[in-house]
């Protein structure tokens, strides 16, 4: 189409985050109630994967022509990639143009859903500097990560019923919380409702209870990669927490982006972790990896209302996801397509690169001078919306998909 002005779906402009070096999955429908069906992101509009492929006679319909990514996920690496290869050629071969590109809908038409069904949900804790924060607000008299944490990814297993998809409202929760003053546990809504701004990993080929999953098959299971935001009562888990894990104060709601950015096309932005400062034992030692890193350069934005209050950096994540993967398996537990877990909070070196509000205000104590007013913790009617690209192929950006979610007060 050189030499015309207009840009059709299948010309996009130069450097788009959603060109064809990306093509992110997730589910589509039009009309919140019609028939939900695989989709491709390419640009501002979505590829109908599975009418593209039975239009075209491809062996990989049966995958694509479906209202999850379940299937797909499942099908394995090889897989992966021959239909990745496949759907780059569709989009970017003049032949097929004509067509592909009666099943090109705009993005503003269609109603986005979450992409799978999520099978078990585990969150990790794999930010030094996160860790480090939380410990020196809340334990200031001792070392501020705890004697394990250099030892092994942190996490514990969340409630997967309650992933939804970016664009669900997030009814604020009710609970137990007791301040250190009250002499008695309150109930009512939370008053220190927060964000943690993560990356979730979504599992695709399962692994058989009894086995583990080592560090090198960790891109045989891990099909890619989204936005997760983790939000966080932070008063009922401050009540609850002490001497198990985050339970009420996490379990209401998780909101994942509704696009799947498969780790195939984020291979420009692989980087490695930051330097072990404590040896490792060998399930989780990545030392001699340096030649196939697992952590990923990822520039996060977070808005709260359009305003931007955090950059946080993800390439310094202390733990990766193949590490964290190679934990969650080592004592024998299995993968089910579909699991997913999270990064925990990504938090920079700076104070303008932390991933919750806790650590942004201090404990509420500097509140966040916004045009619209003061945030110690969210408020109702509050939006938060978390963006992020990573490097691509030749320099263009890969666009993830956003998480974005509004507080709606309880009911
Ligand atoms: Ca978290």
């Amino acid at each position: 189409m050189a030499g015309t002005s207009e840009h059709t779906p299948l010309d996009l402009p130069e450097g788009d985050p959603f060109g064809a070096h990306n093509l992110p999955y997730g589910v589509f429908s039009e009309g919140p109630d019609g028939e939900r069906r695989v989709g491709v992101r390419l640009g501002d509009h979505v590829l109908d994967a599975g009418a593209a492929a039975l239009a075209l006679g491809s062996p990989y319909a049966a995958l694509l022509a479906q209202p999850t990514l379940n299937p797909l996920l499942a099908a394995g690496r090889t897989a992966w990639s021959d239909v990745r290869r496949a759907l780059t050629a569709w989009v970017t071969v003049p032949a097929h143009r004509d067509t592909v590109r009666p099943f090109l809908h705009p993005l503003a038409s269609v109603t986005l859903h979450l992409p799978f069904e999520v099978a078990d949900y585990v969150d990790f804790y794999a930010s030094e500097n996160h860790a480090s924060n939380l410990g020196r607000l809340f334990r200031p008299d001792e070392e501020p990560l705890k004697p394990n944490w250099k030892h092994l990814p942190v996490g514990y297993h969340g409630r997967a019923g309650t992933v939804v998809v970016s664009g669900t409202d997030v009814v604020r929760p009710s609970g137990q919380r007791k301040g250190p003053a009250d002499p008695a546990p309150v109930f009512g809504p939370s008053v220190r409702l927060d964000i943690e701004t993560e990356v979730g990993y979504v599992v695709g080929v399962p692994s058989a209870q009894g086995t583990s999953v080592p560090l090198a098959s960790y891109r045989d299971h891990v099909f890619g990669i989204c936005l997760l935001n983790d939000w966080s009562a932070r008063d009922i888990q401050n009540w609850e927490t002490v001497p198990l894990g985050p339970h009420l104060g996490k379990s209401f709601a998780t909101s994942v982006s509704a696009w799947i950015t498969p780790l195939d096309a984020l291979d420009a932005a692989r980087t490695a972790p930051p330097e072990r400062t404590v040896p490792l034992l060998p399930y989780l030692d990545d030392t001699d990896a340096t030649d196939d890193p697992a952590g990923y350069d990822l520039r996060i934005t977070v808005s709260l209302n359009g305003h931007v209050i955090s950059e946080p950096p993800f390439s310094g994540m202390y733990w990766t996801g193949a590490q964290m993967l190679a934990h969650m398996t080592v004592n024998g537990a299995s993968l089910r397509t579909g699991d997913l877990y999270g990064s925990g909070t990504i938090s920079g070196t700076e104070e303008n690169e932390r991933g919750s509000l806790i650590e942004m205000t201090w404990n509420g104590q500097r509140p966040l001078e916004l045009p619209d007013g003061k945030r110690g913790f969210l408020e109702d009617g509050d939006v938060v919306t978390m963006t992020a690209w990573a490097p691509g192929p030749g320099g263009v950006r890969v666009g993830l998909g956003e998480v974005t979610g509004r507080v709606v007060g309880h009911r």
